[in-house]
């Protein structure tokens, strides 16, 4: 009996009643649920997050007696629908992470489904051992759902997909059979156990040996076959009936345990990088290529290589691995345990190439030879990032995926990609080629606008008469991804209707009653119903008055809409996004999670004034705004920029609570609070002022708050300011002093004027060895030491150091702790103190240096949003931290600075995570290497978890520690005693203190200690 799919109020009732795990039935949560990585969007009837199998087995029961489907769900990357639907989802990726068994002798292992796979190779390494389907998505992608969707490696051609290397799984079955699908004897008897599952069996043979003509008529002879169900691997001699639940796209059955068969890592691998004049001939190559055996030959082409060019984290890999113009490039990879063996055939393609006419000395033509394999994996880095390099693209045009993964044999290949360009050409627009020459498929996106129904209908007419050729060419129309929405239309096409009536045979038999994710494989929708778009028609985004400039996507909803749900941003390793996921595995608290709920909003779709709901604040509560996305995201989703944005509606509509004005304020009453310091700082003495200070103000009493220093840093002889006046600030008079003169008069008050412009006052009499110190409140006012530090270090390197100082009499600040608050009005205000403060510098072109990352990267980052213009520019451009401008003094030659050495020490050095999002981590290391002697030490890792006043926020210090504990804090703790640590950010020094009980110092502080001992 067909369930009727509908959401009694029971059915979330008893889910919240019987089961361990969570259950989410609000808005906000279906909607994070209604998309993976396809163009669809379905809202499904709720969501549970299951503890372990038990609970499995429960909510089937539970959906099975409540009349209405359900959807597994792993990391919810698919590409082609099969991941939404309305159902209710069984969310595997948060608890269901374990390892059953392990046995490196057998090379077996069998886990959960939720386990991430290359968190599970990094289990395996130190038995050297992997799990060799080496999806582009392993550090997000699920073993549940790379089974379900018979997923495939780089190395499938050494390897072979997912079937080839799933030995047996357990699972649920619709009427709530436990049954252990696996090898299954031509002769089987009462030993196969449940009686259901031995009926399974009989029937699935039956059916194989009724079509077995049609079908070896009908289905592709290719590795690359994904489409479907596997009924072509069952055999009455005695086959494996896991074969059939692989690729079975959630529809078959719940699977809650698999057995993977493992491999020796091959110790050695080569890499030839091999280039190629136009994009036919490496095509036409990749047949001759294979023949030397590689384990890996993979397409990189003309557009993926410029994209890449673009983006900073790839550009210098790019630089180095292509040669000239090409058109295209086969990376081609030899692996295997004999290191001279590699060689050889890495020699034997360089003849080859010869051989075929493009030998290193024609042009654009040639091998460049990797063998070290930093550079292997950096160059392999930036090929399995090529989707989400081509999705980079900005703009309602975007590359689609429906034709993304049609396998064709080698020696159709060039004539294939050929005709398809035309085709593209035809429908006018364009496709990027790349990933698997080696097996014949090769992605392909052709670029067409969703929000528009012509490009529905450009999608259906690619889409046929693609599928069409692909069909003349014996190939398979569902290379890699599966079926999904996109691609179950197409089976009668591609297959024939008896074999698609065997396919609904298959599904009838294991689910009679339709429990399992409807619609995929059998009996699907159109691919080009429009009301499963993700942009359906009417979809529209409403009006929303934002203080930032996006004029980069277009608006505030295009900037949420650039997230693809490819979901890098649930990767564990290596890089810092996202920590707030990371510490508690929500898709709530997670990079794309946050991005659709803000798309949802921002198009109307949750409910007037959702924006500023306070289902959207504990959707953003836990952004540590670390930028990490800023610089990971592969689509540039930016959730920083994003908070503050929604940070200013919020707190515009609700208000600032006190603690918010406490911390927003501070750099205002910091001068004055400053003189209190000793009465201040009593609070970290005495229990019960912190108690107090948690139960009225938020701030956790199990936190020490910054320390006041009792003589903050007052620049070159600059007294204690005055108080500030309280309107008008921007009417400054700005001096500038170096120790103990004026180097600067008065400036005119707002003057926003670039170098040369005429003002009346004098011309700054800055020079080439000026420097200006730009202290932040946290260095001024906490830890002075670090400021006066940076003076004296810059002053021995022979520069003047100058100090600005406004003339309201209140030192500058960044606005820092007013953009946490939401008070984006007040941050400007700040904003244009400093540009008009600093304008003679940056006329000057002085550089202004700073010691905080949070702070002067905020000119930087920050600035340009709240104030464009050409002076937010050049004042961006001169602003740099400490270690950026002692690293390009450096390498110019001009920084000489006698240090002392520190033979046999070592320094810890932890990156701040906005320097890592603007990659000056290096300078640091740069700047410390300097010491003769000493050695530096770095670490990837997530955020520290401080991120500002976050970790002292009372409700923030569990979660704060989580992601301290992550990677910083046991790296620091881990750290030999006499290990110096360095952080230059002044929230993770006082993590690290308080997390770890070890004292990391900025590095300008050591810099101080070697160059004042010579
Ligand atoms: C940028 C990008 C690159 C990609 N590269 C590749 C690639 O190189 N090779 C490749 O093959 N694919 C690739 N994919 C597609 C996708 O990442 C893979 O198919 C991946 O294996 C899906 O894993 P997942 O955990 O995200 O599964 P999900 O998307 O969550 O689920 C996939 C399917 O499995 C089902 N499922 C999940 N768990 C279970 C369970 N416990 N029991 C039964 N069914 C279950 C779901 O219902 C769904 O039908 C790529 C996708 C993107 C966005
Ligand atoms: S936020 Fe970025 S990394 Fe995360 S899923 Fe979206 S596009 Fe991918
Ligand atoms: S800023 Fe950091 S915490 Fe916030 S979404 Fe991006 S990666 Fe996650």
């Amino acid at each position: 009996m067909p369930l009727d799919n509908l959401p009694s109020p029971r059915l979330e009732e008893r889910l919240r009643r019987e089961l361990r795990g969570e259950v989410k039935f609000d808005a906000f949560t279906r909607g994070r649920y209604s998309t993976d990585a396809s163009v669809y969007q379905i809202e499904p009837l709720g969501v549970a997050v299951p503890k372990d199998k038990e609970d499995i087995a429960a909510a089937l029961t539970i959906a099975r007696e409540e009349g209405v489907t359900v959807l597994p769900r792993g990391g919810g990357t698919s590409q082609c629908g099969q991941t939404i639907g309305r159902s209710l989802v069984l969310d595997c990726s948060k608890y269901m992470q374990g390892v059953v068994s392990f046995d490196a002798d057998a090379r077996r292992v069998t886990v959960q489904p939720g386990v991430v796979m290359e968190r599970l190779n990094a289990r395996l390494k130190q038995h050297k051992l992997w799990f060799p389907v080496d999806v582009s998505t392993g550090d997000r992608a699920t073993i549940g759902g790379m089974t379900a969707n018979n997923s495939c490696g780089a190395r499938s051609i050494r390897y072979g997909n997912m079937v080839h290397n799933v030995r047996a799984i357990d699972a649920i079955l619709a009427d709530g059979t436990s049954a252990h699908f696996g090898e299954v004897a031509g002769n089987f008897g009462e030993e196969v156990q449940p009686e259901r599952y031995r009926e399974i069996v009989r029937d699935m043979r039956a059916l194989h040996r009724r079509e077995a003509d049609e079908i070896e008529a009908r289905f592709p002879k290719l590795l690359r076959r994904v489409g479907g169900y596997n009924i072509d691997m069952i055999s009455d001699a005695g086959s494996n009936m896991a074969n059939l639940l692989v690729g079975s796209e959630g529809t078959l059955a719940f699977f809650t345990e698999i057995e993977l068969d493992l491999h020796p890592i091959p110790p050695h691998r080569v890499l030839g990088i091999c280039h190629f004049p136009t994009f036919y001939q490496a095509m036409d190559a990749t047949q001759h290529i294979v023949k030397l055996d590689p384990a890996a030959v993979e397409l990189v082409d003309r557009t993926m290589i410029d994209l890449a060019r673009d983006i900073p984290i790839f550009r210098a890999t790019v630089d180095r691995f292509v040669r000239g113009e090409p058109q295209a490039i086969l990376l081609t990879e030899f692996a295997g345990p004999d290191a001279d063996d590699n060689l050889r055939r890495l020699k034997q393609l360089v003849e080859l190439m010869g051989d075929l006419g493009y030998g290193d000395s024609v042009p654009n033509a040639g091998v460049i030879q990797a063998v070290d394999p930093g550079f292997q994996s950096a160059v392999w880095n930036v090929r399995k990032e090529g989707l989400n390099i081509m999705m980079s693209m900005k703009g309602d045009g975007k590359p689609i995926s429906f034709i993304e993964d049609c396998a064709v044999r080698l020696e159709d290949l060039a004539e294939y990609t050929d005709r398809l360009t035309q085709v593209f050409h035809k429908h006018g627009t364009e496709g990027t080629w790349y990933a698997h020459a080696s097996v014949g498929t090769l992605h392909v996106r052709p670029v067409i606008n969703l929000k528009q129904e012509m490009g529905a209908k450009q999608m259906r007419a690619i889409a046929e008469e693609a599928f069409a050729m692909v069909r003349e060419y014996k190939g398979s129309h569902s290379g890699e991804h599966g079926d999904g929405l996109v691609r179950s239309e197409h089976h009668e096409v591609m297959f024939g209707s008896r074999i698609v009536r065997a396919f609904e045979e298959v599904k009838d038999t294991f689910d009679p009653a339709g429990l399992f994710n409807p619609g995929k494989i059998v009996r699907p929708s159109k691919m080009d119903d429009r009301s499963l778009f993700r942009f359906k028609p009417g979809y529209t985004q409403i009006p929303v008055d934002t203080v930032l400039d996006w004029s980069d996507w277009g608006n505030l909803a295009s900037a949420a809409e650039m997230c693809n749900n490819n979901g890098a941003c649930r990767k564990s390793d290596p890089g810092v996004m996202c920590p707030s996921y990371r510490a508690t595995g929500d898709e709530q608290h997670l990079t794309r999670g946050r991005a659709n709920t803000l798309r949802l909003a921002l198009s109307g779709q949750l409910g007037p004034d959702a924006l500023t709901s306070d289902a959207m604040r504990d959707t953003m509560e836990l952004c540590v705004s670390c930028k990490g996305c800023k610089r990971e995201c592969p689509t540039g989703v930016d959730m920083a920029k994003m908070k503050l944005e929604f940070l200013h509606a919020y707190k515009t509509r609700h208000g600032l609570s006190l603690r918010d004005k406490v911390i927003a304020y501070l750099p205002r009453y910091a001068p004055y609070a400053a003189r209190f310091a000793g009465l201040l700082n009593l609070r970290n003495r005495v229990a019960a002022l912190a108690a107090l200070g948690e139960r009225w103000l938020g701030f956790s009493a199990r936190r020490q708050l910054p320390t006041w220093s009792s003589a903050p840093y007052r620049g070159a002889g600059y007294p204690l300011p005055s108080p500030p006046p309280q309107a008008g600030e921007g009417s400054d008079t700005a001096l500038f002093r170096s120790a103990g003169q004026t180097v600067e008069t008065t400036q005119p008050s707002s003057p926003h004027l670039l170098a040369g412009e005429g003002q009346g006052g004098g011309k700054p009499a800055l020079g080439s060895r000026d420097v200006l110190l730009l202290v932040d409140t946290f260095n001024r006012y906490f830890e002075p030491e670090n400021a006066r530090a940076a003076e004296r270090v810059l002053t021995r390197a022979g520069y003047r150091v100058v100090t600005p100082e406004p003339g309201c009499g209140r030192p500058l600040c960044c606005g820092r702790t007013f953009l946490a608050a939401g008070r984006i009005d007040e941050a400007k205000k700040e904003a244009r103190r400093m540009l008009d403060a600093l304008a003679p510098a940056i006329r000057a072109g002085t550089p202004i240096v700073g010691l905080e990352p949070s702070c002067l990267l905020t000119l930087r980052d920050e600035f340009p949003s709240i104030l464009p213009g050409a002076e937010t520019a050049a004042l961006a451009k001169q602003a740099q931290l400490f270690e950026e401008f002692v690293a390009a003094e450096r390498s110019a030659g001009r920084f000489e600075l006698p240090l002392a050495g520190m033979e046999g020490q070592t320094a810890l050095l932890h990156g701040h995570c906005h320097q890592k999002a603007f990659g000056t981590a290096t300078a640091a290391v740069k700047a410390l290497e300097m010491i003769p002697g000493l050695k530096v030490e770095t670490f990837d890792s997530t955020c520290c978890g401080m991120a500002g006043s976050f970790g002292m926020e009372a409700e923030h210090y569990d979660v704060s520690m989580t992601i301290g504990e992550l990677g910083v804090l046991p790296k620091m703790r881990a750290a030999a005693p006499e290990t110096m640590l360095a952080a230059c950010g002044t929230s993770c020094r006082h993590q690290i203190a308080e997390g770890a009980g070890r004292q990391a110092r900025h590095i300008v502080r050591i810099l101080d200690e070697a160059s004042s001992r010579r």
